[in-house]
């Protein structure tokens, strides 16, 4: 980003910014911005506080370019990360909500198979283990024996 504006810019009037480094205050948030000068040889301190260009040590009228880019700047990166993290917060909901699903399924499963287990005379593991080739042909039996156990109780009028 830095690369492009220097090399976009150099042949116009407007001076880009050159960054040596970026310093994070812990103690109070602040940044400061280590920054090349235009003649290359000399280095200047940028501060930046909540997000705005309070000071820098080079000679020019202020506010001065580094104060005018560096803000530009670090308001970029904050957006950057901001964007960063809220990526990162609705990855972490999907994949609960995923782990959710994926609960209720097997909850849903359990319950299945305790209904069906002691009906086709098994076990709820034995039903749990079997694939859905082997239940179903018991399952379908019992429907048909049931139905037709209600068929007859219908006819003989129970
Ligand atoms: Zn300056």
């Amino acid at each position: 980003m830095i690369k492009q504006s220097t090399k976009t810019r150099k042949s116009s009037k407007a001076k880009s910014v050159t960054i040596i480094a970026r310093y994070f205050i812990k103690r109070n948030g602040h940044v400061v911005y280590r920054v090349r000068s235009s003649n290359g040889v000399d280095t200047y301190c940028t501060t930046i506080i909540n997000g705005q260009a309070t000071g820098c040590t080079c000679p020019a009228v202020k506010p001065c370019y580094h104060m005018t880019q560096l803000e530009k700047i670090e308001c970029e990166r904050a957006e950057r990360i901001a964007a960063q993290s809220e990526q990162a917060n609705e990855k972490k909901l999907a994949e609960r909500k995923l782990e959710e699903s994926y609960r209720e399924l097997a909850q849903a499963q359990l319950e299945w198979a305790e209904h069906w287990a002691p009906l086709l005379g098994i076990t709820v593991d034995a039903l749990l283990a079997m694939g859905i080739g082997e239940y179903r042909p018991l399952i379908e039996a019992y429907e048909d024996g049931r139905n037709r156990y209600n068929n007859m109780a219908l006819a003989l009028g129970w």
